[in-house]
């Protein structure tokens, strides 16, 4: 493209205002007709439209660099020239960030880099855009005026929609993204992440999710692209009804959470943006396209994973509707033994790749309480969630190991390292048929001591693993994850049948109901979390309910309904004083008072895992019937630390000193009281822990499907007498109260327990 540009703009008054942008694109369009588009007029027409002084194109070239591609308003004699490192100045700062910078004084920013031959002294604020596609950034657009003004949104919003027109037309002309240069295609590649669903998978890696460059940007028939719209939107929705049609192997169709993500997939409010887009002039799949990229940057800034999570669905019907309008390559019939490697992944998708067979997943951006993931444990689908690049490093069939338990993606993997994970897949197969032997043993130590091994459920599919595993009943049912799945509490007659199914699956077997814990992290969609600083300690869970007892009080009759004169233990959360827990316990018996048939057994323990509780004790035991200690989040509160946060994951453990202090004082507490007493945290699945809470006298265990097996086979092979002075020594040892993980673990492992 020849770099030609007026060097002596007019001076323009005129502010831009809103039906601008429909001008902008009428005149792109025309321009992009005419067959002799140049970067240069493309510059020209932008820094009219917009009303600015002047504007420039930087394209990015090997070697992390940025060069000038065009201009308008200043010198057109450096084209070509100019260059900037990504990360240098304000155009290398947008390049590297991805984000917009809007700055009303750009050369006294600290990061701002004076290049004379531009000639943009006179220049004062900058808007810049990075120009990106499926992820690459190929380079940067920015419009520059002499006063000093922040732009508005509404002139943002239109440099990046011309920014998304650039980057379809630098892709067409070949051009490189910044991270290329100097990658080997061949080499091994490792990217870390965190488990989702564990497991692993050794296969051939598919990468899926980019998009062709589109054909057709912009239009001069808004009516006809609307048509297409529409008829797009009946195909996705087609296909989606197929899918909710299906059933889950193992009989359980998730219908909770797949209509949880049809309401919002299908809500009006994204697709309203799409038609307004279409309005302005461009084309039905670069308005799908425009509307999913502004979803895109507001899910990297929101850090409630519950919301981020509503818009990955939304992330879904993108993909369905860019297929329908021609704009990506449909998914393959079958992807058997493929590991799928996608940036986002909405429930129905993951379902849908489940039916075509793949072995595993990856995602860049996912988190472990997102439907997808909820999904992937109740599918035993391993699936990892990864740091961002694998997507465009990958290449299709290049061979993959999806180590969903150590939490890694190996792509490419070097022989040693595939023959390593291939024994260590004959050992699970070989494990999972030796565990499978215990699950009708009695769990019993070697000493003689029985113990009751609970399963933690949230979703009714997760009921089958009661027969699976041969638990003895489910110590926490956490009702707010149905509720958070299906987008709302149901009322109460929907939640009596829940209730009441999930007592008729357990068969006689007891199960521990949790009251609803929402918020923190668990918000229903179109609450918005209130902006506490701290909102784990903030005005959640049976706070909220205390306040605004009508919630708690339908879904106490709900209980009772449901459980239809069976015996019925219901377990509050978050409870930080006896009189709490008091008043939580009075509505449900002035609610129980109401309902015929009566529980024949009524039982209300309390989750412990405030640890002022702790000093509340007597007065706890008098009144609770129960008490099951949540790990989860007695940790983060004693140590103070977010269990949300990745970099204090190892920091602190439930294996140190003050942890079992307090859960030998407890236990002593609880027996002398005659209160049962159970772990249900996240702690209690795990082999190690689970025997040191044995040693320490907790016989009631309460954990996830798949650690039942494996804890059960570590305490029936362990002798608790032999254990107890041993851990009696390591605790004296590790009284500074750092972790004493290892020197348990080699005792085990010299006992041949298999922690
Ligand atoms: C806990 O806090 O340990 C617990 C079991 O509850 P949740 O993980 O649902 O907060
Ligand atoms: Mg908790």
């Amino acid at each position: 493209m020849p770099p030609e540009a007026e060097t002596t703009p007019k001076r323009r008054k005129r502010k831009p205002k809103l039906g601008d942008t429909r001008h902008l694109f009428a005149a792109l369009r025309e321009h992009l007709a005419s067959g002799t588009a140049s970067l240069a007029d493309f510059a020209k027409l932008v820094a009219e439209g917009l009303a600015t002084d002047s504007s420039v194109i930087y394209v990015t070239r090997p070697g992390e660099q940025l060069e000038l591609a065009a201009t308008f308003g200043l010198n057109v004699s450096a084209v070509g020239h100019t260059r900037l490192r990504v990360g240098e100045g304000i155009i290398g700062m947008t390049a590297a960030s991805g984000d917009i910078m809007n700055l009303a004084d750009a050369q006294n920013h600290p990061r701002y880099a004076y290049r004379p031959e531009l000639g943009e002294e006179n220049m004062a604020s900058t808007l810049a855009v990075p120009v990106k596609r499926a992820g690459r950034t190929l380079g940067v657009i920015a419009v520059m005026s002499r006063e000093a003004r922040v732009y508005t949104p509404l002139e943002v919003e239109a440099l990046a929609t011309v920014a998304m027109l650039l980057a379809e037309i630098l892709a067409k002309a070949g051009a490189t993204d910044v991270g290329e240069e100097g990658f080997s295609e061949t080499l091994p590649r490792r990217y870390p992440g965190y488990v989702l669903s564990s497991g692993i998978a050794r296969g051939k890696i598919l990468p899926y999710g980019a998009a062709a460059p589109i054909a057709r940007l912009l239009t001069d028939d808004p009516e006809a692209e609307l048509k297409r719209l529409d008829k797009a939107v009946e195909e996705a929705n087609k296909s989606l009804d197929g899918l909710i049609a299906g059933t889950l192997p193992g009989g359980g169709t998730p219908r909770d959470v797949l209509d949880a993500y049809r309401m919002v997939a299908q809500s009006s409010g994204w697709l309203t943006q799409v038609r307004d887009a279409i309005n302005d002039g461009l084309t039905a799949e670069t308005a799908v396209d425009k509307v999913a990229r502004n979803l895109r940057e507001r899910m990297r800034r929101i850090a409630d994973p519950y919301l981020r999570e509503r818009l990955a669905d939304i992330e879904d019907m993108v993909g369905r509707l860019m297929v329908a309008l021609g704009g990506m390559a449909p998914k393959p019939e079958r992807a058997d033994g493929y590991i799928l490697l996608v940036r986002r992944l909405g429930p129905a998708d993951l379902l849908d790749w489940h039916s075509r067979g793949i072995a595993g997943v990856a995602i860049e951006e996912a988190s472990p309480s997102g439907h997808a993931a909820i999904l992937a444990r109740a599918l035993g689908l391993p699936a990892l969630q990864v740091d961002r690049g694998a997507v465009e490093i990958a290449q299709e069939d290049d061979p993959a190991l999806l180590d969903a338990e150590g939490g890694t993606l190996i792509l490419r993997p070097e022989p040693e390292v595939v023959q390593v994970y291939d024994r260590a897949l004959e050992a699970r197969t070989v494990r999972a048929a030796a565990l499978a032997a215990y699950r009708d043993l009695p769990a019993i130590t070697k000493d003689g001591t029985e113990f009751t091994l609970m399963l933690n459920v949230g979703l009714a599919m997760e009921l089958d693993q009661l027969d699976k595993t041969g638990a003895d009943g489910i110590g926490l049912y956490r009702t707010e994850i149905a509720a958070l799945a299906a987008g709302g509490i149901p009322d109460v007659a929907g939640q009596a049948a829940e209730y009441g199914r999930v007592l008729d699956r357990a068969n006689g077997k007891k199960v521990q109901f949790r009251t609803l814990d929402l918020g923190a992290d668990k918000l229903l969609p179109g609450e918005a979390s209130m902006g506490e600083e701290n909102p784990a300690m903030g005005w959640r869970s049976l706070r909220v309910a205390l306040d605004r007892p009508a919630i708690l009080r339908r879904q106490l009759r709900a209980l009772l309904l449901g459980a239809q004169g069976r015996p019925l233990s219901i377990m509050f959360p978050m409870v930080a004083t006896v009189e709490e827990f008091r008043t939580a316990r009075d509505l449900l018996e002035a609610e129980a008072a109401r309902i015929r048939p009566a529980p024949e057994r009524l039982e209300a323990g309390t989750m412990l895992e405030v640890p002022a509780l702790l000093f509340q004790l007597p007065g706890l035991l008098a009144e609770a019937d129960f008490i099951s200690v949540g790990t989860n989040d007695l940790m983060q509160f004693l140590f103070a630390a977010d269990r949300g946060t990745p970099e204090l994951v190892d920091r602190y453990d439930t294996l140190s000193a003050p942890v079992l202090e307090l859960l030998e004082k407890l236990v002593t507490y609880c027996q002398e009281a005659g209160v049962p007493l159970s772990v249900c945290g996240e702690a209690a699945g795990r082999p190690l822990d689970a025997l040191a809470f044995a040693a320490l006298g907790i016989t009631t265990l309460s954990m996830s499907g798949n650690a039942i097996l494996p804890v059960k086979a570590v305490l029936v092979e362990a002798d608790l007498t032999k254990l107890r002075p041993v851990l009696r020594e390591l605790r004296r040892a590790g009284a500074a109260g750092g972790s004493i993980r290892e020197p348990l673990a080699a005792w085990a492992r010299e006992h041949n327990l298999a922690i």
